[in-house]
């Protein structure tokens, strides 16, 4: 637009009257005053452009704002602060969305501020100096606006007594409060608020990266997610404020703001999702629980929803509020009900509420949500805090109520197992006695059913270990042909008795020796074994040994009842059976899959099973697979028990039963027995 033109520049007045009629009613003005070559057509067609001009005219005259600075800027900015939708232009803009100022300038600089809430582009014409000096500002169509743009600052180098015309594209009704600043004042503005964003960002920046780091180190799921929450947040305070000036010429901030409404629907959903989690044991069945968990998905849905169709502010404003209103009055009530770690969030709320409630009426909002935003931050994180310190002393309640029942627990069975073992040793000694009528048989019972009640005690006393990570693996070179020695030993006892054809084949691709913890290898074999048998009454029982995919396989396979499928993963669970009928027909404890899975795991392998009720199952049990040559053994003692009569032997025992037991097997081969009830008498007797 050219500001030399027909006018001049002090008519400004009839400039602003052009400046405000449209586009074709300037080129007709233009048009009619060149087109005709006579003066006195001219002359009627100016006149005429005259008139049709004196609405826009009268209308431009009343909507020119006239700023005269005083003495300094400052004065000024007062005189400048202007309510766009007050009467001084309000009939305007009920027909125009575009306002004119008038700024005449005292001194010889100055900076425009124009806080570009719904403002959408800005034009300077200097009026004593050619030409439109600045033009820019967010030109967003409607459904792009962003939730809140940015700030900016419209530098105007002055001359005394320089004018210039600045024009405004705003929506109409809009409020925009219009400052003119000091170089220095802007200087310093721009300093603190460099300054202020730098620490605001800096604070959410620090705490989402320590949320961050409590997460890694304690595992706690509400850190996570509020490093989660943090992050979130500084994208959209970035998105919404930029950081400090951004370079207009740079299109990040336009796209930043373009994204600023899908941000806030992002922070509103991580907000709503960790305090639904954070506050879901204190607020328990509350209807605002609810209402935060409905946040949730209505977050996602705008999200969805704006993300096909673009993004509306409205809407988003509305589920934003929604998820504030229910966050803030689910803490509410958990404090209310005595959450310390709600309180805080609380006090969070209000502060990040105080700025929204001024946002419009004090020109400083930004460093006032600043200030508080930290201290709202600083409530998160004693939030935060709290509920950890208050998640540690649980886990140490509970850690100790642990300790004391497997105290309890190993204590138990050990008091239960020496009893047994005098059953146990007492009723076979009675059944090498010469006995009378079913006497044989009773003690027979007795032994069997105290072999296992005491099998049950050592599973029990077993899984208790296991559980407090007392089990310790102890890899040795092996041959493998001793433990499986071991495991018939024990189990062709039990085969013979339930006519279980039981038999251990190893493959040659086997070597003799491995690396392996024998006793653990032979307890997980003998578990499943003694299953196998247990289940197989009348039938196969085999145990296969191979290298599968550079793993040692023990396959334990039977041809006995079978297991259902859908129970079949279960039973590796403590405590499991099959049906409840097992334990009336078979017994057990329900332990002994539990453990030898988890042994296998600390041996470094796995434990499975496929089975087909009614056809049998089978077993596999891997641990890693490493070839070892033979270890170096110590010269076996060559005992000969024909010569341990007539021995002497002193017994230390405090367990009376216990010691009268092994005192009657000693002296059943002949040896003398002196008996010590503890290990000070027995070290004076030996001395
Ligand atoms: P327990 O044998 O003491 O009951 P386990 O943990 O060893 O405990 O076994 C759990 C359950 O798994 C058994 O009660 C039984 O129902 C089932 N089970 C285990 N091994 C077999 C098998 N070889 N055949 C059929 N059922 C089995």
């Amino acid at each position: 637009m050219d500001l030399n033109g027909e006018f001049g520049y002090r008519q400004h007045r009839l400039l602003f009257a052009e400046l405000y009629c449209c586009e074709m009613q300037k080129y007709w003005l233009f048009l009619s005053a060149n087109f005709y070559q006579s003066a006195s057509k001219k002359a009627v067609a100016l006149f005429c452009s005259a008139v049709l001009l004196l609405p826009a005219f009268a209308l431009a005259h009343e909507s020119i704002v006239y700023l005269e600075t005083e003495d300094s800027w400052s004065a000024a900015a007062e005189a400048a602060s202007l309510n766009l939708g007050s009467e001084v232009v309000n009939s305007l803009i009920t027909q125009n969305d575009t306002t004119w100022l008038n700024i005449h300038t005292h001194v010889t600089a100055g900076m425009l501020y124009l806080p570009t809430i719904n403002l959408n582009s800005y034009e300077i014409y200097g009026l004593n100096s050619p030409g439109i000096l600045s033009r820019g500002g967010i030109q967003l169509s409607a459904d792009q606006e962003p939730f809140w743009q940015p700030e900016f600052f419209i530098p105007i180098e002055a001359s005394w007594g320089s004018e210039f015309l600045l024009r405004i594209e705003h929506p109409r009704g809009a409020t925009i409060p219009i400052t003119l600043e000091s170089p220095e004042s802007e200087i310093r503005f721009n300093t603190t608020r460099l300054i202020s964003d730098g620490i605001y960002y800096g604070a959410i920046g620090l705490m989402s990266i320590f949320a961050l780091l409590f997460w890694v180190f304690n595992r706690d799921p509400h850190s996570g997610r509020l490093s989660i929450l943090l992050v979130t947040w500084l994208a959209t305070v970035i998105a919404s404020w930029g950081y400090g000036d951004m370079p207009e010429s740079s299109p990040l901030p336009t796209i930043l703001a373009a994204l600023s409404t899908a941000f806030i629907l992002v922070a509103g959903l991580v907000s709503s999702w960790f305090c639904w989690h954070f506050l879901k044991e204190s607020a328990k069945d509350s209807w605002t629980l609810k209402g935060l968990q409905f946040c949730m998905f209505a977050n996602v849905a705008v999200l969805a929803v704006g993300a096909i169709l673009g993004f509306n502010n409205s809407l988003a404003s509305l589920t934003f509020i929604g998820t504030g209103f229910f966050a803030v009055s689910t803490a509410v009530v958990a404090a209310w009900r005595g959450d310390a770690a709600a309180k805080y969030l609380v006090a969070a709320a209000i502060f990040t509420t105080i700025p929204f409630v001024f946002l419009f009426t004090i020109q400083a909002t930004q460093q006032l949500v600043i200030f508080v935003g930290i201290l709202a931050l600083v409530m998160v994180m004693l939030a935060l805090l709290q509920r950890m310190s208050e998640r540690m002393r649980q886990l140490d309640l509970r850690a100790e109520v642990a300790g004391e029942r497997e105290r309890f627990l190993a204590s138990l069975s050990h008091e239960i197992r020496t009893p047994l073992n005098g059953i146990i040793g007492f009723s076979e000694l009675c059944n090498q006695e010469p006995l009378q009528g079913n006497a044989k048989n009773y003690f027979e019972h007795i032994a069997r059913s105290s072999k296992m009640l005491l099998n049950i005690v050592n599973e029990v006393l077993d899984y208790s270990k296991l559980e407090a990570n007392e089990v310790n693996i102890n890899s040795i070179p092996s041959r493998l042909k001793e433990i499986l020695d071991d495991v018939q030993t024990i189990i062709t006892p039990m085969a013979m008795e339930r006519q279980v054809d039981f038999q251990v084949g190893v493959e040659d691709s086997v070597a003799a020796f491995v690396l392996i913890d024998p006793h653990r290898c032979a307890q997980v074999l003998i578990n499943l074994s003694s299953n196998a048998v247990k289940f197989s009454e009348g039938g196969q029982v085999r145990i296969n040994v191979s290298v599968v995919e550079s793993e040692l396989q023990f396959k334990v396979m039977d041809n006995g009842i079978g297991i259902d499928s859908k129970v079949l993963d279960g039973l590796f669970n403590p405590f499991r059976q099959a049906g409840p009928s097992i334990a009336r027909e078979f017994g057990g404890s329900g332990l002994g899959l539990a453990i030898s899975r988890q042994l296998a795991e600390l041996l470094g392998g796995s434990l499975s099973a496929t089975s087909k009720l009614g056809e049998g199952s089978t077993f596999y049990f891997r641990i890693p697979y490493v070839e070892t040559s033979a270890p170096e053994k110590a010269e076996p003692i060559n005992v000969d028990t024909q010569s341990l009569e007539g021995l002497s032997v002193l017994l230390a025992e405090d367990n009376s039963v216990n010691r009268l037991l092994a005192c009657s097997i000693l002296q059943k081969s002949g040896i003398h027995v002196d008996e010590a009830v503890d290990g000070e008498v027995a070290v004076s007797k030996a001395l």
